[in-house]
């Protein structure tokens, strides 16, 4: 699709529109298979099976009180006037069971959780039961299947428990163990390699020294890459090297790839070609601003992404594309994880028909102000905003005093 010719120092000769290049990338995204993982650490996982219960919950029938288990129907014809009197003859705390098969005048004390005996269909509340010496005295009929919590009441056996593609909570991990599943299957998550470019990188956590400048995208690309569901296997630094970057490109095992810098038109941006030589590069340079040296493309099945080297590009980027593939193959809806807030714009912006802007908004008295549209390299711009908005990409942008959405970062 894209021409092989090397296009460095030339400039984008033709952009894909944000559309396009959305499209394609949804259309790659293709759900991952499933893995199999403990119950335990399935919450916030997508489940990759229905589930039906083995089992019933509870698998006996219950006293839903703390009380006297009885048969209902001896209680029949009791009034304060006529008190009934039923033999205590033992006791039932959960996890123990009554032995025996209770006539129809004698009851047992049960507590909440206990199974219900034999011989026995109701529980009478204990503040409703006086006892005397080894007897209660019952002063009002209790109707069959009082307090009583029948087999199966919260779960049957056999019932569609969870259906497939369910996002789970901590409430369905416990039902899932409530009826004795140990593992489950659920959507894997993808394998993200980082891949960061440049000759004068330095890895985080080292002192900036003279021209080298320390590379921040991949502290930003690493909780967002948790964010979206993604499992960051391995960050690389690599120079702008073009052989080490092909053996790079050539051998991953990542589902996906994000590299950043060199992905432009560069006499050192060797991303594009690489891609276009090792598999098929499908987008090259975008009209967004920031973020045009973004392309896509695939190396032996694996999602490339090429990401611009300056942060808030490379922000907006990843924000815009590789959040949404990551999600779509991890099952998850691809939705904005932000907050939106429609605000009255404090000044206006303009854009180019057929560009979309990633402009940092700051929120004052409930109006947005503009903080940058451009300025690719400012990353403290995404700090000082409270979020930012995106211009259409068929229109001119908007207006002072008009209403925007503005997502907002927290
Ligand atoms: P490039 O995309 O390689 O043309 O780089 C564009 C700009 O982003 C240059 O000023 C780079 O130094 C800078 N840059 C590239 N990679 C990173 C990174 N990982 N962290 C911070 N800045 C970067
Ligand atoms: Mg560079």
């Amino acid at each position: 699709m894209m021409q092989k010719s090397d296009i460095r120092m030339r400039g984008f000769l033709k952009r894909t529109p944000v559309k396009t290049l959305l499209s394609l990338v949804r259309n790659k995204s293709n759900l991952l298979p499933s893995e199999d993982i403990l119950t335990l650490e399935a919450s916030g996982r997508i489940l990759a099976e229905e589930i039906l219960s083995p089992s019933n919950v509870p698998d006996f029938d219950r006293s839903a009180m703390d009380g006297y288990a009885l048969n209902a129907e001896s209680t029949f014809g009791a009034t304060s006037y006529n008190p009934l009197m039923f033999k205590v003859v033992g006791q039932v705390t959960p996890g123990n069971r009554f032995i025996g098969i209770l006539k129809p005048d004698e009851t047992i004390s049960i507590m909440t959780g206990a199974p219900v005996p034999s011989g026995a269909n109701a529980v009478l509340m204990a503040e409703n039961a006086e006892l005397l010496n080894n007897h209660i005295q019952v002063l009002e009929a209790v109707p069959p299947g009082k307090h009583v919590g029948k087999i199966g009441e919260d779960i049957k056996k056999n019932q569609i428990l969870l259906r497939q593609g369910r996002l789970l909570r901590p409430q369905d991990i416990a039902v899932l163990a409530s009826v004795g599943l140990k593992k489950i299957k659920v959507v894997r998550k993808p394998k993200v390699d980082l891949l960061i470019t440049g000759n004068e990188l330095l890895k985080p956590g080292e002192k900036p020294f003279g021209v080298q400048i320390i590379d921040s995208n991949s502290v930003m690309l690493t909780p967002l890459i948790e964010r979206d569901g993604g499992v960051l296997a391995n960050v690389h630094h690599i120079p702008d090297d073009r052989d080490l970057l092909q053996k790079y490109l050539s051998e991953t095992v990542a589902d996906l790839v994000c590299m950043t810098g060199g992905t432009s038109v560069g006499i050192e941006d060797h991303g594009p070609m690489l891609v276009d030589e090792l598999g098929e590069l499908l987008a090259h340079g975008i009209p967004m601003r920031p973020a045009a040296p973004t392309g896509f493309g695939l190396i032996n099945g694996k999602k490339i992404f090429l990401l611009p080297g300056n942060p808030v590009s490379c922000l907006s980027a990843y924000d815009y594309f590789v959040r949404r593939s990551l999600s779509l193959m991890g099952g998850y809806s691809d939705e904005w994880p932000y907050f939106k807030k429609k605000l009255k714009l404090a000044t206006k912006i303009s854009s180019e028909i057929g560009r979309i802007e990633y402009v940092r908004i700051r929120i004052e008295k409930d109006h947005a102000f503009v903080i940058a549209s451009g300025g690719a390299s400012i990353l403290s711009s995404t700090t000082q905003a409270d979020g930012f908005l995106l211009t259409e990409e068929d229109s001119e942008g908007f207006a002072e005093g008009e209403e925007v959405e503005v997502f907002l970062y927290d």
